[in-house]
């Protein structure tokens, strides 16, 4: 009977802990199983994901663009990009093109496609999104749906990993704080674990029959895609159900589940906290392993950056000589994550004058490098980790045209 039921479960897990161990050894307690799915939804906690690709050794021979991608995903999964974001494939050519050539690129701009279609690029990674609000027309007087066109024309693909670079442990942000030296690195706004079963639903049945039904009828809510099920006998009388779902199959689930008598009696919903993803997320925070002073700090940040010039706000009676012991960064535009966040030093690429005025009067120094200053460096050590991942044939070039719009005269 109970081999029939797991036969029946299909895509679920019927388990049954306590009625029959000792003909079911390999059966899991709900606490088992509660642990199991919770180790499966931190998956990418526990495998950081710059450490699990899956394409050990680079093959040899052409790349198809989906390849690509699964490797440009594996090292920066999406699901660590901002709600907000448009992360991800942005264009896809017609024709299927063998990828020979990656551009990388802060900014897709017309001198980057100018630069991407001499090269013979086939596909380029622009860290910022081209294409972000929502379009109506594609038309030539929009400089950005131009460039679409063009790409698509030229049988070029674009690709956006944005915020999930910003998240992921060992990038961006990770690589901006480095310029200060070690330290001891924490996140400033944790990421989550993006798990697809956001609730647990709990329930009685009166005997197997009805909880075949019922499964069969919750498998039809959500077309047993989401829906996970176990099931134990705490006593003779009565089973005891489980499921966790997601959130498009809770309303339908509980709908269902409100139709049979014992379960409408006895149904409990829980909602899931998803699991933080330790080292992914917006920001970081380093207490220096070597404190410097702020004219150091300075120093450092301009070698990093590869830049001549910084504007730097000296905090409320601080002055060049004044000691960095903690550092917080943002890479881009960093007064949201940054607000609030007690550090000696903030370091990223802009802020408004109230924003810097606010902050100076807390004591906190700042340095601005305008914004894509201080996220353009990252694409040299992204290129390394790509370039290590792909086929020999398989070139990956940073632009040489790409460059922050402003720049000091
Ligand atoms: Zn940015």
């Amino acid at each position: 009977m109970l081999a029939g039921f797991r036969n029946l479960s299909g895509t679920f897990s019927l388990l049954f802990s306590s009625s029959a161990p000792s003909v079911l050894p390999s059966v899991l307690s709900l606490t088992q199983i509660h642990c199991f799915l919770t180790s499966r939804q931190s998956s990418v906690h526990r495998h950081p994901p710059t450490r699990c690709l899956s394409r050990s050794a680079p093959s040899t021979g052409p790349m198809e663009l989906k390849e690509a991608l699964q490797v440009l995903e594996q090292l920066a999964p999406l699901s660590l990009a901002e709600s907000w974001d448009n992360v991800g494939l942005l264009v896809e050519p017609s024709k299927p093109r063998a990828i020979k050539t990656i551009l990388l690129t802060n900014d897709l701009t017309d001198a980057v496609m100018e630069e991407a279609e001499a090269v013979s690029c086939d596909l380029i990674v622009s860290y910022h999104p081209p294409l972000f609000r929502p379009i109506k027309r594609l038309v030539q007087k929009d400089w950005k749906q131009r460039l679409a066109i063009r790409a698509v024309e030229a049988g070029i693909a674009v690709f956006s990993p944005h915020t999930s670079w910003d998240s992921v442990k060992g990038g961006v942000n990770d690589w901006l704080v480095a310029g200060l030296g070690s330290g001891q690195v924490s996140v400033l706004s944790q990421a989550l674990g993006g798990a697809s079963h956001s609730h647990k639903l709990e329930f009685m049945v009166r005997n197997t029959e009805e909880l075949s039904a019922v499964e069969e009828e919750l498998k039809a809510c959500d077309g047993g895609a989401t829906l996970q099920f176990s099931g134990s006998r705490p006593d003779s009388s009565s089973l005891h159900g489980s499921i966790t779902c997601s959130d498009s199959a809770l309303t339908p689930s509980v709908q269902m589940l409100l139709r049979h008598n014992t379960p409408s009696q006895s149904l409990s919903i829980q909602k899931l906290e998803k699991p933080p993803l330790l080292g992914h997320g917006q920001g970081r925070l380093s207490v220096l392993d070597h404190p410097v002073n702020v004219a150091t700090a300075v120093q450092k940040m301009k070698t990093h950056l590869g830049l001549n010039h910084l504007r730097l706000a000296l905090g409320a009676g601080k002055t060049l000589e004044s000691s960095v012991s903690s550092v917080a960064v943002c890479a881009g535009s960093g007064a949201s994550v940054l607000s609030g966040v007690k550090a000696d030093l903030y370091v990223t690429g802009e802020m408004s004058h109230h924003e810097v005025l606010d902050v100076a009067a807390k004591g906190t120094s700042v340095i601005l490098s305008d914004h894509s200053n201080s996220e353009r460096g990252f694409l040299t050590v992204f290129r390394e980790r790509l370039a290590v991942r792909l086929p020999a044939e398989v070139t990956v070039l940073v632009s040489k045209a790409d460059r922050d719009p402003l720049e000091v005269v």
